[in-house]
């Protein structure tokens, strides 16, 4: 059985860049006789937008993007998050970190997301000093995955990233924590998003394999990106999607994602899109590459 997902931030309104990763995601889902579950990740709630996620769950059934069951929100989620995290303490996988953002910046090595975490309390608090946040131990983590887009990533999770945070100091769980028991309590099989995420994912098998979750297979998507590299996103943005011609945004998404799309499809019915879309959806023709330039949808 393959289960899908689509799981947005409710940071401000769906956009182009997202809506490629929601086609994507239902695409393959649908076309492999799969489910495909929403998950509104309004998790780091000081980054949410009042009306966000209403409006992202309108757009998406505007746009035809049916999805199967119930919608999961994280906001309701921190009993089974802090199960996670009292699993893994029971075992000795995490620590008090007293550092703040400016001392590992100042004392560390840029690695691939950011300043790598030299490790400064793993062995224990500094005199005086109270943990703010909490890591876990990647110590090992020499992480090997097959993307189904990508092929095959490999990273040393220790020394690319460093001891990660799960529990954040401002006492919201972290993203990465949350999105594995998110997606082992959905039952999701296929994750298929944007390429960006690509690095984040041996932190998410490392929590995956220590928590005794499976891992899912991963699809990482080209990210649409502006004329200065930027992916499309609310912050650099992106317009909102134009909901009012729906076949013809549904077409850009289509072209984007390297269908080969007859010219007239955009002034088909949405139905008709789709038609066309569930029929002809051929995932090898997306590139390995981690970002395409996109300046107008
Ligand atoms: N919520 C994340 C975002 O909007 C996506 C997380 C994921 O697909 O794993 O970028």
């Amino acid at each position: 059985m393959y289960r899908g997902r689509f799981a947005p931030s409710p940071t401000g309104p769906l956009h182009f860049g997202s809506l490629i990763a929601a086609v994507a995601s239902y695409l393959e889902a649908k076309t492999q006789g799969g489910e495909w579950l929403v998950r509104i990740e309004d998790l780091d709630t000081p980054r949410c937008v009042p009306g966000a996620t209403e409006n992202i769950l309108c757009c998406l059934e505007a746009f035809g993007l049916q999805w199967d069951g119930a919608v999961m929100h994280q906001s309701t989620r921190n009993e089974a998050y802090r199960a996670a995290l009292d699993q893994l303490r029971a075992r000795n996988l995490l620590y008090g970190c007293a550092c703040t953002r400016r001392e590992i910046a100042d004392s560390a090595v840029l690695g691939i997301d950011g300043p790598v975490y030299s490790g400064t309390c793993r062995n224990g608090l500094p005199q005086d000093r109270a943990a703010r946040a909490t890591r876990v131990h990647t110590a090992g983590a020499h992480i090997t995955f097959n993307d189904v887009i990508q092929g095959t990533i490999t990273q040393d999770v220790e020394h690319e990233v460093g001891d990660f945070v799960v529990h954040r100091a401002d006492g919201l769980f972290a993203y990465q924590l949350a999105v594995v028991v998110d997606d082992a309590a959905q039952g999701i099989t296929d994750i298929v998003r944007g390429a960006d995420l690509l690095d984040s994912t041996p932190r998410q098998i490392w929590l995956q394999r220590l928590l005794k979750l499976a891992t899912p297979r991963y699809a990482h998507i080209p990210v649409a990106v502006n004329r200065r590299g930027e992916k499309w996103s609310k912050q650099t943005d992106a317009p909102a999607l134009d909901v009012k011609r729906p076949a013809a945004t549904l077409t850009g998404a289509l072209r984007f994602l390297a269908q080969d799309v007859p010219a007239s499809l955009a002034h088909e019915t949405l139905d008709n899109a789709w038609t066309w879309a569930k029929q002809h959806w051929q995932r090898r023709r997306i590139a390995a590459t981690r970002g395409i330039r996109c300046d107008e949808p």
